[in-house]
């Protein structure tokens, strides 16, 4: 159960389409999201990124009509081999989403350990207690709710209820963190706390992060993909490297207009 017993895991996508209905909407993504880094996702609205991460995580099924083709492997395992169990996937890979979605009426510190029970992870009253200050002071709130763990998550400001949910899925020990826009419905001062959390938990989780905010990706990522969907055609990566490279010397001219805000 500790941490740090665990490597840190490399998630791959290999040729992942994906379709709503017939409606195409990924061809053929191919991604190495490195252990121990955070990967940015950039590109513009509708390009589907949103439906990438959620084939990271088993997420995309639960859409219904929703399918797929390819492969996702974590550290080498195919997460959608037939013999996992679904409730695998999305313990080992978690998410935090653009709003923040704590259970509302329910206690900081119940939410904190709601998927222990989700996941069927067994842990004792006192391990439960250390591990809610554990999470919370990763998450970078235990200063701010030590005093206020029996108030419900809704009180919390709305930078709070973020972190409360990167709290949240942090408790089942996941290896990979995927983020769904996590600052868009923040303040800058609730978006810098949220960026220090991330260099803070790379070290231990592999992040996969998604922003419309091209200072932020190259704030916070090791690597950046772009994805694009050009005129009607399904999204689809049109280049990826180290953030660096693809903000300093971009190979696509398409790139290049896209993080110099030329869209
Ligand atoms: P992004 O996150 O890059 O904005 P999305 O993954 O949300 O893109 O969307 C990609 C495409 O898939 C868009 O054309 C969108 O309309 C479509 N789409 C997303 N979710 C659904 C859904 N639940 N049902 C049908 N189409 C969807
Ligand atoms: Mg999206």
């Amino acid at each position: 159960m500790t941490q740090q017993l665990m490597t840190l895991a490399e998630l791959h996508a290999d040729a992942v389409s994906a379709w709503f209905g017939s409606h195409k909407v990924l061809d053929q993504v191919s991604l190495v999201m490195p252990a121990g880094r955070v990967t940015a996702l950039i590109g513009p609205s509708g390009c589907g990124k949103s439906t990438f991460l959620r084939i990271l995580n088993r997420m995309h099924e639960l859409v219904p009509g929703a399918s797929l083709a390819g492969e996702v492997r974590l550290d080498g395992n195919d997460i959608y081999e037939p013999q996992r169990r679904v409730i695998d996937a999305r313990r080992q890979i978690g998410m935090v989403f653009q709003k923040p979605n704590p259970f509302p009426a329910m206690s900081v510190y119940d939410n904190v350990v709601a998927g222990l029970k989700l996941t069927g992870v067994r842990v004792t009253r006192r391990e439960r207690d250390d591990l809610v200050e554990e999470c919370l002071t990763k998450a970078g709130l235990w200063r701010e709710v030590r005093d206020r763990l029996r108030d419900p998550g809704g009180a919390l400001s709305g930078g709070q209820q973020q972190r409360l949910c990167i709290g949240r899925a942090l408790a089942v020990r996941p290896r990979v963190l995927l983020m769904d826009e996590p600052c868009s419905a923040l303040d800058p001062t609730s978006t810098r706390r949220i960026e220090e959390t991330i260099a803070e938990l790379v070290t231990e989780v592999t992040i996969v992060i998604v922003t419309h905010n091209m200072q932020q990706a190259a704030r916070v990522s090791d690597e950046c993909a772009f994805f694009l969907a050009e005129h009607g055609s399904p999204g689809a990566i049109v280049e990826h490297g180290p953030t660096g490279s693809m903000f300093d010397s971009p190979q696509d001219q398409r790139t290049s207009d896209y993080v110099h805000g030329r869209f």
